[in-house]
């Protein structure tokens, strides 16, 4: 199990983490059949919850010169978050395979709703509960990236370490960016001169 706390400025992220793939709980030998049988599905035949970069690739780059500040009261907000979060996963009868709840949606539970992720705003003291689904492009949770890590182990670490564009390579985001920027191009091209004036 993990569960993401992240600070901004003014607002926050509180996340658990999906099941890996194919994984549950069990006796060591279901697991390990289990680990064999990657897949998006988690050992229930559901899509997997995402993990904190199924969604977010900014995090993958250096941000410790961002120099962002917190409110002095969002560490204790945050964590707060995290730990009920948590406490509400152990409860729970799906454990880690619990799908994602929804604020306004009614629970039967007495601990209440348990969300995948919950995104906030000091500021503005908003709160937003969201599920995210797990990406098959993932430089975490991917079935590219665990397969490399189960085969090649500390290898594999160290390349990741070593080359900075290692995971975005394999996982295939290096390509999707790459025809992100070409359709940007296409699209700038496409309006001539003479559509621009009249507009
Ligand atoms: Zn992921």
């Amino acid at each position: 199990m993990a569960i993401t706390a992240a600070l901004g400025h003014d607002s926050y992220l509180v996340m658990r983490h999906g099941a890996g793939p194919g994984t549950r709980s069990g006796n060591m030998d279901d697991v390990i059949a289990q680990i064999q049988n990657l897949s998006t599905e988690d050992a229930l035949g559901r899509q997997r919850l995402g993990c904190c970069f199924c969604n977010d690739t900014a995090s993958l780059f250096n941000s410790i010169s961002d120099e962002t500040v917190a409110l002095p009261g969002l560490t204790s907000i945050v964590s707060g978050k995290a730990v009920e979060l948590f406490a509400r996963m152990l409860h729970h009868p799906e454990g880690i395979h619990a799908p994602g709840d929804i604020a306004g949606k009614s629970s039967e539970r007495p601990s209440g709703l348990l969300p995948h992720q919950m995104r906030g705003s000091l500021s503005q003291y908003s709160l937003l509960t969201l599920v995210g689904y797990s990406s098959s492009s993932c430089i975490a949770c991917s079935n590219a990236v665990l397969r490399e890590y189960r085969s090649r182990g500390l290898d594999f670490v160290m390349q990741v370490i070593n080359e900075p564009t290692y995971l975005e390579d394999l996982t295939g985001l290096t390509e999707l960016m790459k025809s992100a920027d070409y359709s940007r191009v296409e699209w700038v091209d496409e309006v001539d001169d003479e559509e621009f004036a009249d507009m």
